[in-house]
């Protein structure tokens, strides 16, 4: 044997693993290259870290590329309660910021609820709600009423209930419920602590001896009409002194007769009237102590400069025309004393901005009404 020969087999079997190992690395660059890559791809379709790479591991990938961006996909991807049977039904129940929302879904379609039962149920409940509801046995109803768009999931058995009594379609259902139509008057009242612009106040929610307004003015002598100063939220008096001159302008002169009243204020109303005229009247015509909605400071009695009597003034029917412009409405009008459980009050409006006040006008609704349709959480 030459040393030339032993010194060539030497180096060929030394070259041979440092090409294994040069491969083997090769590879596993292009493996994490392409796995990187895609988990970049998933972010970008809004995907988190943790969900892109389960959905890697799970090797779901190309079917989450195909459905493209999904937040409920992304909770389930991320979630602990991922359940790969569920995977087409999470692809078509809407997101909800709920904590246990994955496994809600999961519960829901396990009592056998469709998807669309599902959907409205999470839409229309919140963490709590539906947490709790998920531990009942499977109910009916649910398209009937949680379609009704401002339906709410914690009140469905009290749909069910009160239709059963007044056979009245889902909508009314749904409305009526929410305005707590099947509760007494005063009885188990919400009570409203925090000052809110846009606050509903009726004999089913009542604000506390707490709720101050946050930014009261004074009225200009010029515009009130009693022997006392007048005070309201600013942007309520610079809507009111808008309104005063545009009607000044049509030879109308409008006054104000009262605007907030605080809570300790309603209280001593209260007791006068119950002394001069007994419990009877008080409970027909004065409003209780936190259920007055002069309380709110958005609210005014208008008078009319020249007449006694508001109803008869010519500025009563400037204002039935002309008060939304400027964002007022008539809060008790004579055809709703049923919804606002108030008779009629010619003389008190509520500001709730243009936008809100013309819509009221148009729609012939009550604030209760709309509060219930469009601002109620
Ligand atoms: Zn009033």
């Amino acid at each position: 044997m030459s040393k030339k020969k032993v010194k060539l087999k030497l180096k060929s079997s030394a070259r041979k693993p440092l090409i294994i190992v040069g491969v083997v690395l090769l590879v596993i660059i292009i493996i994490l290259s392409f796995y990187f890559n895609r988990i970049g791809e998933l972010k970008n379709l809004g995907y988190s870290e943790e969900a892109a790479k389960n959905i890697i591991f799970k090797f779901k990938y190309s079917y989450v590329m195909d459905i493209g961006e999904n937040k409920t996909l992304n909770m389930a991807f991320s979630s602990s309660d991922y359940k790969e049977e569920n995977l087409d039904n999470y692809v078509k129940i809407g997101y909800e910021d709920q904590d246990h929302l994955i496994s809600n879904i999961n519960k829901l379609l396990d009592k056998g609820y469709s998807v669309n039962e599902v959907n409205l149920i999470i839409s229309k409940g919140d963490d709590k709600s539906v947490s709790d509801f998920v531990k009942r046995d499977k109910v009916k109803y649910i398209e009937e009423f949680l379609s009704v768009d401002y339906a709410k999931l914690e009140n469905l058995d009290r749909y069910v209930e009160y239709q059963d009594k007044e056979n009245d379609d889902a909508e009314t259902t749904v409305l009526y419920v929410n305005m707590d139509f099947d509760k007494e008057n005063y009885v188990d009242p919400l009570v409203i602590d925090k000052f809110d612009d846009y606050v509903l106040v009726n004999k089913h929610r009542q604000l506390s001896s707490e709720y101050v307004p946050d930014d009261l003015v004074t009225i200009d002598d010029e515009y009130v009409k009693v022997d006392e100063e007048i005070e309201i939220e600013r942007n309520v008096a610079k809507a009111f002194y808008d309104m005063a001159e545009a009607a000044s302008k049509d030879g109308m002169e409008l006054m104000v007769s009262s605007g907030y009243r605080s809570y300790k204020d309603q209280e001593e109303i209260t007791n006068t009237y119950l002394e001069l005229y007994g419990q009877k009247y008080v409970d027909n015509y004065v409003a209780k102590p936190g259920f007055s909605e002069h309380q709110t400071a958005m609210s005014l009695d208008i008078a009319s400069k020249s007449t006694a009597t508001f109803v008869n003034s010519e500025e009563y029917a400037w204002m039935m025309d002309n008060a939304y412009k400027y964002g007022f409405i008539l809060r008790y009008p004579k055809s709703k004393e049923d919804i606002t459980g108030y008779k009629c009050e010619a003389w008190h409006y509520r500001y709730v901005g243009k936008k809100i006040a013309k819509y009221i006008k148009e729609n012939n609704i009550t604030y209760d009404e709309y509060y219930v349709m469009f601002l109620d959480d």
